[in-house]
């Protein structure tokens, strides 16, 4: 089992630095993991928020929408260490990227500036007519005055920038976390399974490419055998105490 140490010492000696992380970096921050047994897949049906049924029931997709979007934002939600750390390390020069599957939006609430968003975010939706943008709580606000799905002014329908089933994953995103992941140096997946693509696919890349990979996560990932680095530990305790070693380092 790998310490902070090692990995404080693999970051420190890196020219780049790129950072994946997945459902469980939020876990800590109250945030429901979708696919995990008793996630939020077994309470909402998936088959209600497919870009087809966004097409086709526009109005009845909408209500479903916000209803899920409640229950993943259920009561006070915040950053938790694990983001802090990650703000930290990209403010102090050591992470260049960061790749996210979350659509929380908590990592920029951290203070982390270089997000790249894989799945999308959850909260802002986008005009696919003419690309306008509004925050979700101004859709909120249409949908619940009884307009049914909220509107653009030019005729179009606001749609979730969260990427719904059925739908492409962001292009640009993925391309900038290919590149990312095959320039990189340290590899540092944290919090995230790695079973769905593109996250299951990107530290392979990084390996292909010589980075030294770390994979922090509670349960064993697939990547266990070929990491150069695995702590199965709580992200929001294992990366603070990497910031922290590296840091603290660079007072001496
Ligand atoms: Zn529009």
């Amino acid at each position: 089992m790998t310490d902070p140490d090692t990995v404080a010492a693999a970051i420190a000696d890196a020219d780049e630095v790129v950072a994946l992380t997945g459902a469980g970096l939020s876990t800590a921050s109250g945030i429901p993991d979708f696919r995990s047994e008793g996630g939020l897949w077994d309470e909402f049906d998936e088959q209600a928020f497919t870009l087809r049924r966004y097409r086709a029931q526009p109005d009845r997709f909408w209500a479903d929408w916000l209803s899920l979007h409640d229950h993943f934002f259920d009561g006070e939600v915040a950053p938790n260490p694990a983001h802090d750390a990650l703000a930290r390390l990209e403010e102090t020069g050591h992470l260049d990227a960061l790749l996210t599957q979350n659509v929380d939006g908590l990592h920029g609430e951290a203070g982390s500036e270089t997000v790249v968003h894989l799945h999308g975010t959850g909260t802002s939706a986008t005009c696919p007519d003419c690309g306008a943008s509004i925050a979700v709580e101004a859709a909120r606000e249409r949908v619940d005055a009884g307009a049914g799905a909220p509107a653009c002014d030019c005729g179009g329908v606001y749609k979730p920038d969260t990427v719904l089933f059925g739908e492409q994953l962001p292009r640009t995103a993925l391309q900038a976390a290919r590149r990312r992941a095959e320039t990189a140096d340290v590899f540092l997946a944290a919090g995230s399974s790695l079973t769905v693509d593109p996250a299951a696919l990107l530290p392979d890349s990084a390996l292909r490419n010589g980075a030294t990979l770390v994979v922090v996560n509670l349960d064993r990932t697939k990547y266990a055998d070929r990491a150069d680095h695995v702590a199965r530990e709580p992200v929001e305790e294992f990366l603070p105490a990497v910031a922290d070693r590296l840091l603290d380092g660079e007072h001496d």
